[in-house]
């Protein structure tokens, strides 16, 4: 039975991926941070097939525990401070742990793997945030990197050296640089969950408005379920690589609010809608559009769930959920 350890296994990706992971037979752990993690109870009851294991990024003596009771053939560290408006807020601490912590993870993975540089694969979760500033519309592998936020800046850093370390020492690790990928399970901080809640709730009449930021950026948004499949088929190449995994359109914010208000037959959203410069970023994105042919060629994969599928989803579980009385 093949061996799994993932970090950040209390986020979305961390859930999907446990899911897919469990369903294909591996026996999967779970790194979870800090005491009396609130999270825990959630990977208990939607992945209750995942060993849970404490630990740290930022404390390498815990990673190279957590290998030793884990002995994965696979890592995936998903783990990050990954909201990119707080990295403004606490971009040292975002380095520490978005940056600093891969290094500490491929370095506790080295050590581990002693003579055998190729015992473990490695997954890093990059960011199309690297993209920032675009210097090339659609972005592909070979784009030039241009962060534009302190969680921008430390994702490249985790990029450089998961191919460092391969070209170093010989490691199978792989970069994969993912675009805007979001679910029902989407944290409510990020602007499609933020999006789809607040529809939600408009809907059911226990709110009048939203407060929004910039309505003109764009994002090129996926289905995080079909993103967590490209990080396992990264894994299972012969060699590590670098690849785009997106659905090739971009999407304005406007475009998310006209598709999520439609869900429940409004077209009228404007009235529903403010904006505030709370919400409004010191440096931004503007046009993000990924080029996974790489992706599709190399690994076969293909995104299954498109805009206005994914918007509808997400809109729909949250009206469920809020009809549920859960918060
Ligand atoms: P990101 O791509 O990782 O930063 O994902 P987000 O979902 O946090 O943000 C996507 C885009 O939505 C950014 O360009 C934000 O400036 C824009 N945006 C506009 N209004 C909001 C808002 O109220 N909340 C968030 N999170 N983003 C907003």
């Amino acid at each position: 039975m093949p061996r799994a350890l993932i970090t950040g296994i209390t986020g979305q990706d961390g859930l999907y991926l446990s899911e897919l992971l469990l369903d294909k037979g591996y026996e999967v752990y779970g790194l979870i941070r800090g005491q009396n993690n609130p999270k825990a109870d959630l990977v208990a009851r939607t992945v209750p097939g995942v060993e849970v294991l404490t630990g740290d990024l930022t404390d390498m003596s815990s990673l190279l525990r957590a290998l030793r009771v884990a002995a994965p053939d696979e890592v995936y560290n998903l783990g990050a401070v990954s909201f990119v408006a707080y990295s403004w807020e606490q971009a040292s601490l975002t380095t520490e742990v978005t940056a600093k912590g891969v290094l500490n993870l491929l370095e506790a993975v080295r050590l581990y793997s002693g003579d055998d540089a190729g015992k473990v694969r490695f997954y890093q979760a990059s960011s199309s945030e690297m993209f920032g500033k675009v210097q090339q519309v659609p972005q592909n592998e070979g784009t030039l990197l241009w962060p534009r936020s302190p969680y921008g800046v430390a994702k490249v850093f985790g990029h450089y050296i998961t191919i460092n370390y391969r070209e170093s020492y010989g490691m199978h690790a792989s970069s994969g640089i993912l675009f805007n990928h979001e679910s029902p399970r989407r944290g409510p901080e990020f602007v499609t969950r933020k999006v789809s809640t607040a529809v939600a709730s408009i809907e059911l009449g226990r709110q009048d408005k939203i407060v929004m930021g910039n309505l003109d950026a764009r994002r090129d948004w996926g289905f995080a379920g079909d993103y967590v499949d490209a990080m396992w088929r990264m894994l299972q190449q012969p060699e590590g690589g670098e690849f785009v995994v997106s659905t090739g359109e971009t999407h304005s914010i406007r475009d998310l609010l006209t598709a999520a208000f439609a869900v429940v037959g409004i077209d009228d959203w404007e009235r529903y809608v403010e904006q505030d410069k709370r919400f409004f970023r010191p440096a931004e994105v503007d046009l993000l559009v990924g080029d996974a042919t790489r992706a599709r060629e190399v690994l076969g994969w293909k995104p299954t769930v498109d805009f206005a599928g994914l918007v509808s989803m997400m809109v729909e579980a949250d009206l469920q959920r809020l009809k549920r009385g859960e918060r």
